[in-house]
């Protein structure tokens, strides 16, 4: 990495499809009262939760007055049309949504999401004005046969391939699928090295904004373990899954942003 300037810390909850009006409420109050309470003890990272799309008004409604962002966990890339039960940027833009994640592990495992696919999502969210979080990740398998860098250079190549230099406008999260919900944590020296790896790609085609880019890991982080994960070089913050759902949980891995 070069020495450039670095990016601010961000930690952003994936909520996935948890959650309840009620549930939400209470988690959000908690998480509101906990950043107050930390307030000015130091710098603090940016945050962020992604929530199910029937819960974006809220977020919108109760999030608005706080330093806490928020959006969505997919979209849809065509602008608009035919697409039943799809959600558009448009849409989100309306829900105040700041980001986006597109291409979780889940959405490619469970509902075929290509990497082309992935990079057609990242590239309308852009044009949408939204930042997409973008996933990349190896399975077990796929890192116990060696090819952890050639799953998660070609998933990020396809997004690359697309964006070009306004790759550096994304977020990138390293999320090696066998750690998401399965308490296995990448160790640190492990999530750098990917994250090198992934900034040495940027970097190949775009050297002086590789050290800008914005680049989370996210699998099993919990307040154990998200300081020292934290601490290494093109570890930039964390998408977080289970322990978001907690507000102490969340809040704890927040101050160690
Ligand atoms: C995720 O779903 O993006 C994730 C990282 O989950 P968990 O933190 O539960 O492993």
């Amino acid at each position: 990495m070069t020495q450039r300037e670095k990016p601010a810390r961000l930690v952003v909850g994936n909520w996935k499809m948890h959650g309840g009006l009620a549930e939400n409420a209470a988690l959000l109050q908690d998480i509101l009262a906990g950043l107050q309470a930390k307030q000015g003890a130091r710098p603090a990272c940016l945050v962020a939760v992604c929530s199910p799309y029937p819960y974006l008004g809220q977020l919108q409604q109760v999030l608005s007055e706080s330093t806490v962002a928020w959006g969505a966990q997919n979209v849809n890339e065509h602008e608009r049309g035919a697409f039943t039960g799809e959600v558009s940027v448009d849409m989100l833009a309306d829900f105040g949504c700041r980001y986006v994640i597109v291409g979780h592990s889940e959405r490619r495992a469970l509902f075929g999401e290509t990497s082309e696919l992935v990079a057609a999502k990242a590239e309308r969210a852009l044009e949408g004005g939204l930042i997409p979080i973008v996933c990349v990740g190896e399975t077990l398998a796929e890192r116990e046969s060696g090819r952890t860098e050639s799953v998660v250079g070609e998933q990020l190549r396809a997004v690359l391939d697309r964006l070009g230099p306004k790759i550096t406008n994304t977020v990138l999260a390293y999320e090696p699928v066998w750690a998401i919900g399965t308490g296995k944590t990448a160790s640190p020296e492990q999530a750098q090295e990917v994250h090198a790896f992934l900034r040495g790609l940027v970097a190949q085609r775009y050297i002086d904004q590789a050290a800008g880019l914005q680049l989370l890991y996210g699998g099993s982080v919990k307040p154990g373990n998200a300081a020292e994960l934290f601490a290494k070089p093109d570890i930039n913050g964390g998408l977080i899954g289970g322990a978001a759902l907690v507000a102490k949980d969340f809040l704890d891995i927040v101050a160690a942003g």
